[in-house]
């Protein structure tokens, strides 16, 4: 895959619209690595830099450490096992452990402004950007939106999809993709273990 087109967000398996509202910021933070063909953006500090910076969430000009970067990279896959938890996984307690850490850091505190309330982080840099991606995940888990946003489940994927069937029942970012893959490999072992 380009390191454009994860850095702009804009690649969606399947033909699936993405997440709506602020839950799409979450969905863009786990694909920010194509696990299967790389890139990986944040294999390097510039592409966390650019990535916060696209979205408004990082001034031009800030720095990225390598704790940071770390940070980031924790907290991506944390959430993607979180994601796979919304696809029949069982809760990882690990990843909630990573989620409550960086909230910490970002110092989320409530806020209570006319427009609606919200959480706002009071840290600042790489921290408080955290801290929205978390804030938005947050707010979707109590309004019910976030049970449809899933990780793909076939291991080199992990690609994080949003739901929009009817009974919220897709296991795949794509069907033709991994959905297709991993039933013709069953398919083919069973085959073989036939003697086929
Ligand atoms: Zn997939």
């Amino acid at each position: 895959m380009q390191r454009e087109a994860l850095l702009s967000g804009t690649v969606h398996p399947g033909g699936r619209e993405p997440a709506p509202g602020r839950l799409a910021l979450v969905q863009s933070f786990v694909n920010t690595v194509d696990r299967e063909h790389g890139p990986d953006l944040f294999d390097e500090a510039a592409g966390l830099r650019d990535w916060l910076g696209a979205r408004g969430l990082l001034e031009p000009g800030a720095t990225v450490g390598d704790a940071e970067l770390e940070a980031a990279r924790e907290l991506r896959e944390a959430l993607r096992t979180l994601l796979l938890a919304n696809n029949g996984e069982p809760h990882d307690q690990g990843a909630q452990a990573v989620l409550e850490r960086a909230c910490r850091r970002a110092r989320l505190e409530a806020a209570f402004p006319a427009d609606g309330a919200a959480l706002v982080p009071r840290s600042e840099g790489v921290d408080a950007a955290l801290g929205r991606i978390l804030a938005a995940a947050f707010a979707a888990m109590l309004d019910g939106s976030w049970k449809r946003l899933k990780a793909c489940p076939r291991e080199v994927c992990g690609w994080a999809f949003y739901d929009r069937s009817t009974n919220g029942s897709a296991t795949w970012c794509s069907m033709r993709v991994c959905g297709g893959r991993v039933k013709a490999g069953a398919y083919y072992r069973r085959r073989r273990a036939a003697g086929h």
